[in-house]
């Protein structure tokens, strides 16, 4: 399968005619190639990008949103095709690559249904005859820069926001997983949506990625992926005055106090320590527990671990799919030392498992683990849980609370002043109760606080602050000069 960049409403390959290869992560077989684009290909994306937003900007905003319905739909037709795709190329197991899908779709509605909504908001003058209020306005090219493990989702959490408000799009999708970018590119084509609104670069982040942070025409930057590349955007998003939303890294913990619903807290861990390998954001990595539990908590968690089922993320049979590549697999496994140095002591797992060709890691889990050692701190990015003691419902939100991240926690217990005690003092943008670490919807607000971003919010009718700047607008029809702040007084 050999697919090309997206410009201007025309497939094209890179100028310089070099190709980068997409691997099956549960193989390691190439599945097909896209081209590895440089600065050149992007400064044609971006005066696509450009020379589309004059007559964009002027489409109603509900025309705009009608389309998005329809990519909605076309997405739903396609979903099973798409998601068969995902499972692939990225290597999550089915039902989550469906989920992925599924999320698009949302997405495309809700932000469609903002083509009617986009409020502004009025406040009274403090004059008479006079009119005042504020609107939201685009901003023109927007630049999104995407990893690899929500390949659909997330490009659709940031492409339909930019496009309902009325920017026009240069989109670089992850090395990982260029092919299922191209297959979106293709819904928004059928989708009817004008040529030039929405152009796709595929290539590496140094130079495609890079282009694009850097381009004078592109006037706003969402960047998902990693807090040591969301540095570097932001240090040269700055530079430039420009507007720069980052959603980076998570380390998140389930909290568990004696009081829990212990079956409850099993299927929810394993939810979300191993679901996607452990390769989301808010995948659950740190487990803290009161210590009247702890045993029989580490015990059964151990038991059900052990029963997951490793292999190719299309077998309906398969629980854990394999990791993204050999750098996400070695990163793994060089925790292995770290864990022995740090005197964690191995439950589970702990090595990579053999299977085909594939980047496979066993299930692994750590008990003993310091709340300040490296694996309860640093982001592993796979099926790696540490175990960590709190004498109680305080010690356990500071234990928490003591990382740079701050996306996704969550606790677990009956007792309703607990629950609020922790849903006041987490230093976390997603706060869950009696729930995994994992499962938000689109319409809240999705992020993370210190660490995790730079203070915006994907989804829901935060994901318009990004891409869009408020124009405060007042009408005088008073036929006079009247000073605010001082004719009034
Ligand atoms: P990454 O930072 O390696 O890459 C992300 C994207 O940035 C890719 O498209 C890459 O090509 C590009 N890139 C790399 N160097 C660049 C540069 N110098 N300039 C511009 N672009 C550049 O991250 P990844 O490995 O693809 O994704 C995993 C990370 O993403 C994890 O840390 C995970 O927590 C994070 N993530 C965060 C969220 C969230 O919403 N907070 C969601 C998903 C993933």
């Amino acid at each position: 399968m050999d697919y090309q960049n997206f410009i201007n409403g025309e497939w094209v390959g890179a100028k310089n005619g070099q190709r980068l290869e997409s691997y099956e992560p549960a193989t390691g077989e190439v599945i097909g190639t896209v081209p590895l684009s440089q600065a050149e290909d992007v400064d044609a994306a971006v005066a696509a990008a450009k020379a589309a937003y004059k007559e964009w900007r002027l489409v109603p905003a509900p025309a705009r949103g009608e389309m998005l319905f329809t990519v909605a739909e076309l997405l739903k037709r396609r979903k099973e095709e798409i998601s068969q795709f995902l499972s692939r190329e990225m290597g999550k197991v089915i039902a989550e690559a469906r989920g992925d899908v599924q999320e698009a779709i949302d997405m495309a509605y809700y932000m469609g249904g903002e083509g009617r909504r986009l409020f502004g908001k009025v406040a009274p003058s403090e004059l008479r005859h006079k009119a005042s209020w504020a609107q939201r306005d685009p901003i023109g090219v927007a630049g999104l820069i995407t990893p690899w493990n929500f390949p659909v989702a997330i490009p659709a959490w940031k492409m339909f926001p930019a496009l309902v408000a009325g920017n026009t799009v240069v989109f670089k999708p992850a090395e990982d997983t260029p092919i299922l970018a191209a297959l979106l590119m293709e819904v928004m084509q059928e989708a009817g949506i004008p040529d030039g609104v929405v152009n796709m670069v595929t290539g590496d982040g140094p130079n495609a990625g890079n282009a694009i942070v850097e381009h004078p025409d592109v006037k706003v930057i969402s960047f998902t992926g990693s807090a040591a590349v969301g540095r570097i955007v932001a240090a040269k998003g700055g530079k430039l005055l420009k507007k720069v939303s980052l959603e980076l890294g998570g380390k998140n913990a389930v909290i568990v106090m004696d009081d829990a619903n212990l079956d409850l807290v099993l299927d929810a861990t394993i939810w979300g320590a191993f679901g996607t390998t452990g390769q989301r954001c808010t995948a659950t990595s740190r487990v803290i527990t009161t210590a009247g539990i702890r045993d029989e908590l580490s015990e059964r968690l151990v038991a059900r671990a052990k029963q997951l089922r490793l292999g190719h993320g299309a077998d309906p049979e398969t629980d854990v799919g394999p990791l993204i590549n050999q750098e996400a697999l070695d990163k793994v496994v060089s925790y292995e030392q770290v864990a022995q140095e740090q005197g964690a002591r191995l439950l589970l797992g702990g090595e990579r498992a053999e299977i085909g060709g594939g980047f496979f890691y066993q299930p692994t889990i750590y008990d003993n683990v310091g709340a300040t050692s490296r694996l309860a701190q640093e982001e592993i990015f796979g099926p790696v849980l540490s175990i960590i003691e709190a004498d109680d419902v305080v010690d356990a939100i500071e234990k928490a609370n003591s990382i740079e991240y701050g996306l996704s926690c969550a606790i677990f217990t009956q007792d309703v002043n607990r629950a609020f005690h922790a849903i006041r003092d987490l230093e976390t943008g997603l706060c869950y109760v009696n729930h995994s670490t994992i499962g938000a919807e689109i319409s809240l607000p999705f992020g993370g606080m210190k660490g995790t971003g730079n203070g915006g919010r994907e989804a829901a009718w935060t994901a318009l602050d990004t891409f869009t700047e408020w124009k405060s607008v007042y009408v005088d029809w008073s036929g006079t000069l009247q000073r605010a702040q001082i004719d009034n007084r």
